[in-house]
């Protein structure tokens, strides 16, 4: 555990209180993965815990949680404590402060996050954590239909958590789940979606997805259950893709969502709208390029960039490589090589832009500029044209000429 941390835990002993690191830091440090964030529990009561850590932030006084500063790192110190009742299957927003570092475990969800550790590395375990952290085994804290029942979320984050280490779900705590599974259409989307997201950017989504299938956890959303239910055969291509957003949309795809229902379970989950883009444009362009698994087609890069841009083509070269190309050493036509040969990138390379186009004609400022522009760049990445502005110039204005002669013209482009 990083020394700033143990700093702040020797503090609280020193002062005569009692201070552990408890939680998920407990669990990784166990099983020799990175800890990322450290949570640290003590019997001291948040006025005590700001009046020894003059450098705090008050981010949680309603759960008992100040954030300390030590020597520039961040640590969440928390009032041992119990939930109360829980109202809407939901976690509370009341707590009461207890005093003995058990009580605060036992409102834990699972038993590998129910541990705490002294200063001194001794370990206060009293629902075997480390037992099931030995035999890889996720299972609920006490009564498991009665943790679900309190708080829905607990059922994605066992999965996730599953999905994370690759480890089983004990068979009590899975039949609780599948019993409780309706309770989830209780919690708020944006949090079922980052659960969602972390199950799916996991080391062993095989493991979440498959508990996913049996319990049936996501049965309130049926989109979502659908993709977790039809995926699993594709499953091996996450590991090959680095951003979450494509791995999306290689499981939409793997489910055989359409472009429009795709679209539908980004709204639902309330993605942002750059995501929800991103994934409808990605799953119309694997629609049209990509028919069937395995099927190479020819892709018109140069046409793909002109029409859609670079970034958008950047994207869905990276999900076809996934889903395509079993073997990259066979890819033919890469989007570099189409993008080294063509004269002209981007509308901004041309050699003129938009105000010496609107020098050429008397119409008032409008689309034709943008209109023409795009011609000049088509002509120059067929190579019909130099990219040097008196040729683009004469180009321009035959152009410009055809268009008022013959608006049609403008229809078709
Ligand atoms: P990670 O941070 O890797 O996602 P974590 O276990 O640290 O995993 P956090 O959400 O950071 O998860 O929560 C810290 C600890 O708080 C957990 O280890 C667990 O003991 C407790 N906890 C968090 N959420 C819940 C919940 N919904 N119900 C019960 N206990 C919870
Ligand atoms: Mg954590």
């Amino acid at each position: 555990m990083k020394e700033e941390a143990k700093k702040v835990l020797k503090k609280l002993e020193e002062h005569g209180y009692e201070a552990y690191f408890v939680g998920g830091c407990v669990r990784d440090w166990l099983l020799h993965r990175p800890v990322h964030d450290i949570d640290i529990c003590t019997n001291a009561h948040p006025g005590d815990i700001m009046k020894l850590f003059p450098d705090h932030i008050p981010t949680g006084l309603q759960h008992g949680t100040v954030t300390v500063k030590q020597d520039g790192y961040l640590f969440e110190v928390t009032t041992f404590r119990t939930e109360g009742v829980y109202e809407d299957f939901r976690r509370p927003s009341e707590v009461t402060y207890v005093n003995e570092v058990v009580e605060d475990l036992a409102r834990r969800d699972f038993t590998i996050n129910a541990m705490a550790m002294k200063y001194n590395k001794e370990l206060i375990d009293p629902f075997f954590g480390l037992e099931d952290v030995n035999d890889h085994v996720i299972r609920a804290v006490g009564d498991a239909n009665r943790r679900f029942q309190e708080d829905a979320l607990r059922l994605i984050r066992g999965v996730r958590f599953a999905s994370q280490l690759g480890f089983q779900i004990e068979d009590e705590t899975r039949k609780a789940m599948r019993d409780n599974a309706p309770l989830l259409i209780h919690i708020a989307v944006e949090r079922v979606r980052e659960e969602c997201n972390k199950l799916i950017d996991s080391r062993h989504p095989d493991k979440g997805f498959q508990f996913a299938k049996q319990t049936k956890i996501f049965q309130s959303i049926p989109l979502l259950q659908q993709l977790f239910d039809q995926s699993t055969m594709h499953l091996w291509r996450l590991q090959t893709v680095e951003s979450v957003i494509h791995k999306w949309v290689v499981l939409l795809f793997a489910a055989d969502f359409s472009w429009e229902q795709s679209r539908e379970l980004c709204r639902y989950l309330k993605m942002s709208r750059k995501e929800e883009e991103t994934i409808t444009f990605l799953m119309q362009q694997l629609m049209l390029l990509q028919p069937l698994w395995d099927q190479c087609q020819s892709i018109d890069w140069t046409r793909l960039i002109m029409k859609h841009g670079l970034e958008r083509c950047y994207d869905l070269e990276k999900v076809l490589d996934v889903l395509w190309w079993n073997d990259l050493s066979n890819k033919k036509n890469t989007l570099q090589a189409t993008l080294d040969k063509m004269a002209v990138k981007t509308l901004k390379e041309l050699a003129v832009d938009g105000s010496e186009i609107r020098k050429l004609s008397d119409q008032k400022q409008g689309p034709w500029i943008q209109k023409t522009l795009e011609y000049l760049w088509e002509r120059t990445v067929t190579g019909e044209l130099a990219n040097v502005s008196e040729a683009l110039l004469i180009a321009a204005k035959d152009f410009i000429h055809g268009e008022m002669e013959h608006p049609a013209n403008e229809m078709k482009k």
